[in-house]
């Protein structure tokens, strides 16, 4: 039987070291996570299956949907291995970044991205290990960048290379992301999140080699990251399932201080197509070291949500911190208090969406709506949504009712899919035909997991004709047992 939290915003939390053992994963669990993130940036497919498979027990054991993640690495650059390392730089030091095997030194880098060589041009400036050390590059040969050190500052093997400005003509997708691909498809994965997309081209050639080894169930997440994406933005939430917020490496492509102007417009652009956004990256980053978050932190995730985001990430936190449990704990009960506020300025946001809505949309949305404004008058015990695709839930869920979105589907991706959106509960049921055995079967369901009594006004909101999808037009305001459903 599923069980509520108290909260309805979704937390994704990363799987590493510190949570996937048993004990911790059950507890991060009953804390309140929803969506289990695998980081194909570290590891190998053997551990990752392990995670895979003891979230999912867990959470049959636990009787919580959780949805799994998987978090391709995408077009990373990085250098070679250091030999003595770190290295410290100094300012003024010339330094070369060379396609050859080298070991790296004070001068010399190893570089293995021919690719990323053919698109820098001198006067670019490179960031490295998320902007610890800056390069300016000077010169290009056909093999190599020549740069000069622009601060002193320390190096070590393997650090990440980005160039803010500059236009990449990199695939979004390397040959060890179509190695995870194939492997997150293999295990059912509910997600994939897309790393570095740039453009709708990005996603498509992502759904097409999604199709193309037989994963047409999942869902794709588009990770803002780039400058670029930020351009493409509308497309890109268009073409994405959802999208995630990623502010590690925005704040590095763009300057750190634009990237709440960002990530508010990326909420709010979600919102109106009803698509479910996270907001990631050093959340509650003190946490990794501290049992308690500082007041910026409990500030970041209570404004995110009133923000109007589906779900807030933990990434370090819970993958190598030292206080996983405490970081699910505090995120959700700071979720808990912002969602007392969310209502206050979401009525005119909602409806200035509204406008926009036409055709099927615009029906949807004055379902959606009229469905929020009874919940208001008539306080139901539950609203319930019955879905195939589970886009009616997320219309729903777009409003931000007061009252607990059950989202009742025979479709058991949808199921799983749902665990991302906000305030929705996923109920898997049989399959129907007509509305009256709808009626009957979503009624039982949820009065069997106990969420509605006999004699409760529910609002049971559904697209018709079933089977289709994509479309919501039927909404019947039911007191539970009228027509002898139990
Ligand atoms: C980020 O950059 O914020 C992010 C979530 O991506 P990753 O952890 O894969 O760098």
């Amino acid at each position: 039987m599923a069980k509520i939290n108290h909260k309805r915003t979704k937390i994704v939390a990363t799987i590493g070291p510190s949570s996937w053992n048993e004990d911790t994963l059950r507890r991060i669990i009953r804390a309140g996570v929803d969506v289990a993130r695998i980081n194909f940036s570290h590891g190998d497919h053997e551990t990752h299956s392990r995670s895979i498979d003891l979230v999912r027990r867990i959470a049959a054991e636990e009787g919580h949907v959780i949805a799994i993640m998987c978090d391709i690495q995408g077009p990373k650059i990085r250098i070679g291995k250091v030999a003595h390392e770190p290295i410290t730089l100094q300012k003024g030091d010339r330094v070369v970044l060379t396609l050859d095997d080298v070991p790296g030194d004070n001068n010399t880098f190893q570089l293995p991205h021919p690719e990323f060589l053919r698109d820098i041009k001198s006067g670019t400036h490179l960031l490295l290990d998320d902007g610890k050390v800056e390069f300016l590059v000077k010169e290009t040969t056909p093999r190599s960048l020549i740069c000069e050190n622009l601060f002193e500052g320390m190096l070590s093997s393997r650090k990440g290379v980005t160039a803010p400005k500059a236009t990449l003509t990199l695939s979004a997708i390397t040959d060890k992301d179509r190695e995870d691909i194939k492997f997150a498809l293999s295990k059912k994965t509910d997600y994939i999140a897309m790393s570095f997309v740039r453009s709708t081209e990005d996603i498509r050639e992502m759904r097409w080699l999604i199709r193309h080894l037989s994963g047409d169930h999942v869902a794709i997440i588009a990770k803002i990251e780039k400058h670029e994406a930020l351009v493409n933005i509308e497309g890109i939430v268009d073409a994405a399932d959802g999208i995630m917020v990623a502010r590690g490496d925005l704040g590095i492509e763009t300057p750190a201080e634009e990237v709440p102007f960002h990530q508010k417009r990326i909420i709010q652009l979600c919102n109106m197509a009803g698509k479910p956004v996270i907001t990631a990256t050093q959340m509650l980053n003190s946490m990794v070291e501290s049992p308690r978050p500082t007041r910026a932190e409990a500030s970041d995730v209570y404004n995110a949500i009133v923000d109007g985001t589906d779900a807030v990430m933990l990434s370090n936190e819970t993958a190598s911190g030292d206080f996983p449990i405490e970081a699910v704990e505090t995120m959700a009960r700071i979720a808990v208090i912002a969602e007392q506020h969310i209502w206050e300025n979401r009525p005119q946001q909602v409806a200035m969406q509204r406008e926009k809505a036409q055709g099927q949309e615009a029906v949807a949305d004055a379902i959606s709506q009229a469905t929020s404004d009874i919940s208001r008058l008539l306080e139901p015990s539950a609203i319930i949504t019955s879905t195939l695709t589970g886009y009616t839930a997320r219309r729903v869920a777009r409003e931000r009712p007061k009252k607990t979105i059950l989202c009742v589907t025979p479709n058991e991706i949808t199921y799983r899919r749902m665990a991302l959106v906000w305030g929705v509960v996923p109920i898997l049921i049989e399959q129907f035909n007509t509305i009256d055995d709808m009626i009957d079967i979503v009624v039982k369901a949820a009065h069997h997991q106990q969420l509605v009594q006999r004699g409760d006004v529910i609002i049971i909101i559904a697209g018709v004709p079933f089977g289709v999808g994509g479309q919501t037009n039927f909404l019947k305001i039911h007191i539970v047992g009228e027509s002898g459903e139990l």
